[in-house]
């Protein structure tokens, strides 16, 4: 790439999509165990005849597939829409489960999945605590410490932020809150087919999972509930899902969900081995061109996760200036698009406005190439320098 500057042609012509922590391509394995179930075998898998074999069949090998992933047992997996829902059942779901209303604590960064679950269970009485990470966006044991006490009923904090890609602490504040009798929670959306994720070591209670974000389909995840978790149904309606989840199971999802699953998992380290080259040569190539920027965020990170911000500059204008140069990135949150404010997250990590306003998500995944990665950077310099 030796020219700085793209014709419009270019940018007809090519799409690069690097906005993985929004969504993810879906695998051609996962599409194609899906088919079956869309097309001949479509029965009903909670119906007591033999048209519902294969389906009911289906639904327990990828039960099984999935907790083996996270090292769970089968039946502590429980199949959800996604994200969201495991989300909201693990702190609703929870807190509806206890009559002394025990109290909750969360973090100030934690997607609005987890935020807005607690805002409604605070609505209705059950008392709520917003943890404020550091200004790299880490929630450290000392700060769950001097927060927690023996009334905490539910600890929830996000495995890895889905903006700045901080990886938390996770085990040692589950070592915290069990310390004091309370649950532990983590919204692991952003984590689970991307980094090793052990539910035994970790000893959590609970864990989110979303399969659109491990290039699996979209409105499909599942909610890990260790055994003899105490927890109530979020769903109501059937016994699907022995009772805790009610709805007729989406089989073709919840299949290539678990085939998703099992081929990110099994190449996990060549993945990251990979995205994490291509976001070295995206910061070496930026800082070779004299581009003046911070990463934020604090090693750990996510694999190809970048939120990078930049002085005097709009983060929304960068973003519409490379989707007309056919490259789709984020600003602070992609589920924020809709508004121009500074993320929660960046202002909970006390971002200056100088370089709040300038940040952007870059978030490579699996199928990019190095190719992208040039044109990412040449395109960001020209729209930096010369706003073009
Ligand atoms: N939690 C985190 C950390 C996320 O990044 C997302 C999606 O962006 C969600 C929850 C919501 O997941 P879903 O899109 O499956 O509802």
């Amino acid at each position: 790439m030796k020219d700085a500057h793209f014709s419009s042609e270019d940018a007809m012509k090519r799409h690069i999509y690097a906005d993985n922590a929004a969504t993810t391509k879906l695998d051609k394995v996962a599409f194609e165990a899906m088919v079956p179930w869309l097309t001949d075998e479509f029965g009903n898998a909670s119906q007591p005849y033999s048209f519902a074999r294969e389906p009911k069949k289906a639904l327990a090998e990828a039960r099984e597939t999935v907790a083996k992933c996270i090292n769970a047992l089968p039946e502590e997996i429980f199949f959800t829409s996604g994200g969201t829902e495991s989300d909201n059942w693990a702190i609703k779901g929870t807190a509806f489960s206890d009559p002394t209303h025990k109290a909750t604590i969360t973090s100030l960064i934690e997607h609005h999945a987890v935020l807005h679950a607690c805002e409604a269970i605070e609505r209705l009485g059950y008392p709520v605590s917003y943890l404020s990470p550091t200004t790299r966006g880490v929630i450290t044991p000392e700060i769950l410490d001097s927060t927690i006490t023996d009334n905490t009923r539910l600890v929830s904090v996000m495995f890895a932020n889905n903006e700045i890609g901080s990886i938390q602490p996770i085990q040692d504040l589950c070592a915290i809150a069990h310390s004091h009798g309370a649950l532990f929670h983590t919204d692991a959306v952003q984590a689970v087919g991307h980094i090793p994720i052990d539910v035994k070591e970790l000893k959590v209670d609970m864990l989110s999972s979303s399969a659109h974000k491990f290039n699996g389909p979209k409105g499909i995840g599942f909610l890990f509930v260790r055994k003899g978790t105490s927890i109530v149904p979020y769903m109501d309606g059937g016994a699907q899902e022995r009772g805790g989840r009610a709805g007729t199971e989406n089989v073709a999802a919840i299949v290539g969900m678990a085939q998703a699953l099992k081929f990110n998992c099994e190449t996990m380290e060549e993945n990251r081995q990979k995205v994490l080259r291509l976001e070295k040569q995206l910061l070496e190539k930026l800082k070779a061109l004299g581009v003046k920027f911070i990463r934020n965020g604090e090693r750990p990170l996510l694999p190809g996760l970048l939120s990078l911000s930049f002085p005097d500059q709009d983060g929304e204008t960068i973003l519409h200036r490379m989707d007309l140069k056919g490259i789709s990135i984020s600003t602070g949150s992609a589920c924020d698009s809709q508004k121009t404010a500074i993320s929660h997250v960046l202002q909970a990590i006390k971002l200056n406005d100088e370089y709040a306003q300038g940040t952007i998500r870059v978030s490579l995944g699996k199928y990019n190439t190095e190719d992208d990665v040039d044109y990412i950077a040449m395109s960001l310099v020209n729209i930096l320098r010369y706003k073009t």
